[in-house]
């Protein structure tokens, strides 16, 4: 059986087509700048081919995508009708959507309504979704949401300390993101640890561009460090992660900018790129190694707040079986993880320096074999979850 993902936003199109007898994926890619004068396709299989064209609409490039995957010489099916089903990657649920659902007219609606919540991705879902009804009359399609895996945090963690009307008018609370990545490398992880996933207390650090760590207690979601939006919680490549709220009105008076453009700056000028002017941690270590201070300050800054939330979430959590990093930092970066946990012998946390160094990508512990605290990396598969939780919200 296939199953084809897609991760609609404003502009682009992110698709991967799964073969769920192996979990592999036969292609992938991108369709970019959809609405711009010049778009671009990128499809990958074994090869990969970039196309420059434009795309007027979310259509053309749906369409574009469609010719690929059917296409005589590089395509992976002979046929559209060869996909069993549609799994949308949807960023914002809200407190409509606590698991994967099939996607209907109701549903729908209720992804328009939290556009609110996430203004830069729903859109974009919506839109994705609209697109593939039309050109898949018939096939089933689930919508699966990177807010539903943090909806069993309690009252008590989700709320802010602000006046309760909020949230009952605006639904102003922590919801978290990147819940897709946490769900699947805990229950990685508890498979890793040969323990019940309900009987696991994992903290799971997803480190990419944006960034979150999560506490999950026996299995659910306990915190998480995102919240409304994904501009809280650690420091990120250009986001500056949590900080005093009174720094919003702060800036906007010196700068005379309005609150909507303070917070483009702690979105797309901030973090390690705010502080160093690079984003991209291979940039920002080779800067290190040529003495620049500043790369070096980033890091610091960085892994600082890395190890403060993973100790927070380790009192949270009582005990912890295990610590898993996932994503672009968190797999390729062995440095970043030994100096997020370094010192922490005393609390049964330790690195192997040569398990850090030398993992091979299979998931596995890179701690001591006597640490009490296992730590392990296993590379994220977003796609892979939402394609099994559309065959099994599907009942394919
Ligand atoms: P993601 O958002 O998960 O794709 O992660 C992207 C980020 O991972 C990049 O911005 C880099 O900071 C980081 N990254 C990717 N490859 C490496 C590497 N080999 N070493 C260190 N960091 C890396």
């Amino acid at each position: 059986m296939k199953i084809l993902v897609i991760n609609a936003g404003s502009s682009s199109i992110k698709y991967q087509l799964l073969d769920m007898s192996t979990g592999k994926d036969l292609a992938s890619g991108i369709v970019e700048r959809i609405g711009e004068e010049m778009g671009s396709i990128t499809y990958k299989t074994d090869s990969k081919i970039v196309n420059e064209q434009p795309f007027p609409t979310h259509r053309e490039g749906m369409v574009e995508v469609i010719n690929m995957l059917t296409d005589a010489d590089k395509g992976v099916v002979k046929d559209k009708a060869e996909i069993a089903a549609i799994g949308h990657r949807i960023v914002h649920g809200g407190e409509l959507f606590f698991e994967p659902v099939e996607v209907n007219a109701e549903v729908l609606q209720g992804i328009r309504d939290c556009i609110p919540l996430a203004p830069l991705h729903n859109p974009g879902h919506v839109i994705g979704i609209e697109t593939a009804m039309e050109l898949f009359p018939g096939v089933r399609q689930a919508a699966v949401f990177d807010t539903s895996f943090h909806q069993t945090m309690e009252p008590k963690v989700y709320m802010y300390g602000i006046p309760y009307e909020y949230y009952k008018e605006y639904g102003i609370r922590k919801y978290g993101m990147h819940g897709t990545s946490h769900k699947y490398v805990a229950r990685e992880t508890a498979k890793l640890l040969g323990k019940p996933l309900e009987e696991c207390n994992i903290i799971t650090v997803h480190l990419g561009n944006g960034a979150s760590i999560s506490a999950v207690k026996k299995g659910k979601c306990y915190d998480t460090s995102m919240g409304l939006t994904p501009l809280g919680g650690i420091i990120m490549g250009t986001r500056c992660g949590d900080i005093d709220p009174a720094i919003v009105g702060f800036i906007a008076e010196r700068k005379n900018q309005s609150a909507k453009e303070v917070v483009a700056t702690l979105t797309n000028e901030s973090g390690l790129k705010g502080i160093c002017g690079s984003n991209d941690l291979r940039d920002i270590h080779a800067r290190i190694a040529e003495g620049d201070e500043r790369a070096a300050l980033a890091l610091d800054m960085a892994c600082h707040r890395v190890r403060q939330f993973i100790g927070a979430y380790a009192f949270e959590l009582g005990s912890v079986d295990a610590i898993v990093f996932t994503a672009g930092i968190g797999e390729n970066d062995p440095e970043y993880r030994a100096r997020s946990l370094s010192g922490l012998e005393n609390f049964g946390i330790t690195i192997n320096k040569d398990k850090n160094l030398n993992w091979d990508r299979t998931p596995s512990f890179i701690s001591d074999d006597d640490g009490a605290v296992k730590v392990a990396i296993i590379a994220t598969n977003e796609e892979l979850e939402i394609a099994n939780d559309t065959v099994k919200v599907l009942g394919l």
